[in-house]
Formats: C-alpha cells, structure tokens, sequence
C-alpha cells in the first residue's frame, strides 16, 4: 500500500514533515523543527517512526525553520540521502541552517552554565558544525524541471510565492500501472495583487490551472483574514511616534527576504520624510550575507521590488543603515540610547540575537515592538503580542512595558479568500484534500468555509496519521 504519513505540521504549525511511502521509496516531503509550545519542541529529540537511514530522499519547499530546521538532525539519526530544493533555497539553506546551530548550542551553553536545564549536560540538537556538513548534500533543482527519484516516482518544483525560492511539490507516481498526482504545496504566498499585499517581493505564482488527486495545503491563515488596506501609512506613524517620543524600534523579523523587505519599505519613507532618518541596525550574524542572497535572487521580484532595488541600491550602501555580524557590534547596540530602529532575528522571538534587544527594552515605554510577520502559539513573539505583562527571556522573568503593534499585512501566507481564489482555478476536485500546517482551529475553519465554497472532500491531517494513496 503506499501511504502519505503526517509526520510533523498536523496539529500545529510547525515541524513539517510528510513521508511518502511507495513501497519502493520512502520520500520526506520537508524536514522541518517544531517550535513553539514545549509539547511539541519535545519531539525534536524524538526518533521518526521509520529509521532515517531508510528515507531515500528530502524534497524541500523552501527555507523556513519549521520546514527545514530538522535536516541536520536527520543526517545525526543516520541520513545517508540527498537534499533537493530550489537555487535560492540552497543559498538561503546555507545560512539559516549553520545559524540555527550556532543558536542551539549557545543555548545548551546558557542552560549548561545556570544549570536551567533538566539534561546534565544540556545538549544542542545539532551544531553549526552539523549544518554546514550536512549543506555538502543539498542538489539545486531549477523550477519547472521534471526531476526522477525512480522511474516510478517523478516531481517537480513550481512557484509557491510565498518566500524566495519556495515552490510546490507536484510529485507523480507510477502506482500498478496508474499514474498518481500529488501536490505538496508548502507555505503558499499572498495573491498577486500588490495593492493588498505591499511591499510583496515574490511575484509568480500560486501556479494556476492544477489539477492533482491529492492536495497536502497549509492552513496557517485558516482563522484570520488579512487587512486589505496599504501598510504603509501605518508602519511610517507606528515608527515615527516612537521615535519622535524618544524610544526605539525594535522588529523580529526573519532575516532574509522579510528583513530586507522591511529595510526597503523603511527607507522610502525616510527618504520621502515620512519617518526621521535615525540608526537603523539590523544586527544578525548573517546581516550582510543575507543582503547578498536577497540581491542575487532578483529573478523572483516583483516589478515593484525591482524598481525600489533599482532606485536605492544595495542596503548594504545606506548611510545610517549598520550590518552588525559580530557579537561585540551586536553588544554595542545595547549602549546606545537615543532613538533607532533595531530589526533582528529571529522573526518568533524563539531565539537569537533579539533576545538581547528585547531583555534590553522592553521594559522601557518608550519603546516600540513592531511584529511583521506570524507568531506560532507558545513563542516569545505569541506571548509578547498578545498583551503579556511579562515573558521568560534568559530564565528571567522580563516585564513588559513597551509598546507592541503587529502589521499583519507583511504577511507571506495567503488567507482563506486567497486560497480560494487559487483553488477556483484548479481545473477539477482533488480526490483528497488534506489540511496540514494550522492550529486546530485554524484548520477547523478553513475546513468549513472551504467545504461550504467549493463542495471538495476537506480533511484535516492528524500528527502521525497515514493516508492511503488510492
Ligand atoms: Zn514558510
């Protein structure tokens, strides 16, 4: 029998993992970490159902954490295969992985040098050292290009829109003579309207005209529906007021693709006067190579990226812009008082440099915490965003005074109507339809509307369930 096994993302948001099983082949379709609540980090350091030395393969749609953090990890369990993903995926891969295991170690050193950890020793789930081993078996595939696992198993990657270089699985098998379609679609981005989603940077896509017997959609937005209206006057008096009362700004943001996104945004406004011309740091380790990865992959811009690209240059050019990649000029940032705007990583507040910045500021009401992007429930970010009086950073208990603002329309996940709007262009019903990478209540809503739209077999993926391919 060949199945699909949710292995990860059913339940919850993060960890994305989806084996197939042919009989022949065992394929993951994404390895990605679980952040968030503990219940699930656990399983982190749990083993797969299957031994990682039987997976024949990895198909990565793109270079999130929560879609490709467990990679490193999967190689430790005994991994031998390859890695395939997209040119940009490699690129942006190359310094979310090594960065991700830098984290984890000063991690396990924080908790190894208080004690805070129930593990004697406490233990990184990988090193930095791990990542960049196992970067050696990651294959670029260009988009659009029929790839063979096995005679029987074929896929390709189309655009999926929603980071650089995300795409979609479509992957056919060749099953007692029949042929199976499937499609993994990933995170699926905004629609392509640039009015509603502004400051978007990946154009094409979601691939239009599908058609495919089994469906495997995220449900991320399945409870919320983006503000239609520009960001733009927002972001500029969110910042402005902060700045013009003395505070700082302060943005976890991811660091390539939506830091960079923000930077260009910011810096139309403080050349159009919108907002004053203070500081602006984007304090990362991987600051300047994550402006170089961005810059490289214009082939995946919208038009009106492209011209803001064209008009101000490389980021790494401003005046008043610093790239702080060590951790003494990351240290310096806390010295300095008058008001800034500080972007750091990571984007949920789960670890990084941001840390310090908010253990720094956020008791000061002065001060602004301006979320652009999605909090999975039991991050810092979620905890922060919503209203908390205080949140755990370091052990401590740090309070929370400054002020906190989200501007949802950063976001790279397209809402139910988009969705819909995308699924009306498939050219029939998916035999099976199944809702993974949501919060229960998410999918349970995207679900209804869904069904009650398009009158197509809705299901949600259960963490672990397998699903036969018939
Ligand atoms: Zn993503």
């Amino acid at each position: 029998m060949a199945y699909i096994q949710f292995l990860g993302a059913a339940g919850t948001v993060t960890g994305s993992k989806h084996l197939i099983n042919t009989g022949d082949l065992q394929v993951l379709i994404d390895c990605g970490m679980f952040q968030g609540k503990k219940e699930w980090r656990e399983k982190n350091w749990q083993d797969l159902p299957i031994p990682a030395r039987e997976i024949d393969a990895v198909i990565l749609t793109h270079a999130h954490l929560d879609h490709c953090g467990w990679i490193p990890r999967l190689y430790k369990e005994g991994y031998k295969g390859k890695v395939y993903c997209t040119p940009a995926t490699v690129d942006l891969c190359k310094v979310v992985l090594p960065d991700s295991g830098h984290l984890q170690e000063e991690e396990a050193d924080f908790h190894n040098k208080h004690k805070s950890s129930k593990h004697d020793p406490a233990l990184p789930l990988y090193t930095e050292e791990d990542a960049e081993e196992c970067l050696k078996n990651f294959v670029a595939v260009p988009f659009y290009t029929d790839q063979k696992l096995s005679e029987k198993f074929q896929y390709r990657f189309v655009h999926a829109a929603h980071i650089m270089g995300s795409g979609m699985v479509e992957v056919t098998l060749g099953l007692n003579g029949s042929k199976k379609r499937l499609i993994f679609t990933g995170d699926i981005g905004r629609v392509r309207d640039s009015n509603i989603a502004p400051g978007k940077v990946v154009h094409e896509g979601p691939e239009e005209g599908e058609q495919t017997d089994i469906l495997v959609m995220e449900s991320t937005y399945g409870n919320r529906e983006h503000p239609k209206t520009d960001v733009r006057p927002e972001m500029a008096r969110l910042i402005r007021e902060t700045l013009q009362r003395g505070g700082t700004v302060i943005v976890p943001a991811f660091a390539v693709e939506r830091t960079q996104k923000f930077l260009f945004l910011l810096k139309e406004m403080m050349e159009a006067g919108d907002v004053p011309n203070v500081p602006v740091h984007v304090d990362s380790p991987m600051a300047i190579k994550a402006v170089e990865i961005f810059m490289n992959h214009a082939e995946e811009f919208t038009e009106r990226a492209k011209a803001l690209v064209a008009q101000y240059g490389s980021p790494l050019k401003w005046p008043n812009f610093h790239f702080d990649c060590t951790q003494e000029d990351s240290r310096k940032i806390n010295d300095q008082k008058f008001p800034m705007v500080i972007v750091s990583s990571s984007g949920m507040v789960t670890g990084g440099r941001i840390l310090h910045h908010l253990m720094h500021r956020l008791s000061d009401p002065h001060n602004l915490v301006l979320f652009i992007g999605f909090q999975s429930p039991g991050t810092r970010g979620q905890i922060i965003k919503s209203g908390a009086k205080s949140v755990r950073i370091f052990s401590q208990d740090v309070t929370i005074r400054a002020r906190v603002a989200a501007l949802e329309q950063f976001s790279d996940h397209a809402d139910t109507p988009e969705l819909l709007q995308w699924l009306r262009t498939f050219k029939s019903a998916p035999s099976q339809t199944w809702l993974v990478h949501g919060e229960p209540d998410a999918a349970t809503k995207m679900q209804a509307a869904l069904t009650q739209e398009l009158k197509w077999n809705f299901n949600i993926a259960q963490y672990m369930q397998k699903v036969e391919i018939d």
